[in-house]
Formats: C-alpha cells, structure tokens, sequence
C-alpha cells in the first residue's frame, strides 16, 4: 500500500477505536499526541525501505534509510511480522518512557495509538499481493483473500478506485453515524 493509504488506513483505525471503545478522559495534548503516534506507527513497518513514506517525513530519511535497509535484509519482512509488532513496541514504550518526564501527555494512550496504526499497516499490506510475513521468520506470507490473484498491486489502481474511497466512505459512514460519540469526546477539551 501506499503512504497515502496507510495514514488514511490508520486514521480509521483511531475512528473506529473511538466509536467502539470507551476511552478515559483525556487531555487535548494526549489526543494530538496520540493521533500523531497512529500515523507514525501507521508508516513505520516500511522503515525497511529508503523510499518510504516514513523515511520521507523524517529529516534527513532517505540517508537514514539507505543505512537501515541492510539490516532489514529486504522488503516486508521482520517489520511486518508479530514479532516486529514486539519489538516495535518495546521499542517505543522505552522512548515514551523517557519523553514521559518532560510531556504532560498520557503515554499509556500513547503508546496504544502507535501501537494501533502498527496494525492497521499490516492489515492494510495484507490485502497485497505480496502478503505479509505475520509470523517471521516462518517465511509464509499471509493475505487475504487467501488466493493471491484476487489481491490488489500496491500503488495499483484497485487500491485508488476501490481501498482508498471505501476507507473515505468507511469514515464518513462513522462520523454520520456516531456524531454523538464524536460530540462528547470533543467537548471534554472545552470544559
Ligand atoms: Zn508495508
């Protein structure tokens, strides 16, 4: 999938987190927060490639990138699997851990967002033809649906006539549907 899908793949993923969960009250900084960490963990399993998304919204990325991708040893491999899953979040739960000190921000919550558009990125790779690797290193890649010819091409045009408007719709569907919840969570901020 594209960059473009996985942010908008990872901001329905907060949508329908919030129309589903019941969340604690939290502070508007927490929330800015926390939406920003999904798109990050939105974008992060393609560390493994220099041209990515991510590496694109990082200073000095591609360099970065470039350095990084031997030890990826290719695309879609350790960083879409569970146990790149793990070890993302440990990862991250240590950097949250030392940020905690100086941020008023819940990152708990946090964490969780990142954690959230992790898997939606996995998710969303999963619907490719080249499937995903869920459970490296058993080198089997999954995808749905399971036969492969009925998957989209990254970039394709399956993935912009039909992925990426039905996320659109998925989302205005939400926000019509649950204004209410919508209503409440915002109001919090302005008491
Ligand atoms: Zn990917």
């Amino acid at each position: 999938m594209t960059g473009r899908t996985h942010d908008l793949a990872a901001f329905t993923a907060v949508n329908l987190i919030l129309t589903t969960q019941a969340l604690p009250p939290i502070s508007l900084s927490t929330a800015l927060v926390s939406l920003g960490a999904c798109f990050i963990g939105g974008l992060a399993p393609d560390i493994d490639t220099a041209t990515s998304s991510f590496w694109q919204k990082v200073p000095a990325g591609t360099f970065m990138g470039r350095i990084l991708h031997p030890l990826f040893r290719g695309h879609r491999l350790i960083s879409h699997s569970i146990l790149g899953l793990i070890i993302f979040g440990l990862i991250m739960k240590r950097l949250l851990g030392l940020a905690s000190a100086t941020l008023l921000v819940n990152m708990d919550i946090v964490w969780w967002a990142f954690m959230i558009g992790l898997i939606s990125h996995l998710i969303m790779d999963s619907l490719t033809q080249e499937g995903v690797p869920w459970l490296f290193p058993i080198p089997i890649r999954f995808g749905f649906p399971p036969l492969r010819a009925f998957r989209i091409n990254t970039g394709g045009l399956l993935e912009k006539i039909l992925i990426f408007p039905s996320l659109l719709i998925l989302n205005g569907y939400l926000f019509y549907s649950f204004y209410q919840i919508y209503i409440n969570f915002f109001r919090q901020f302005i008491r």
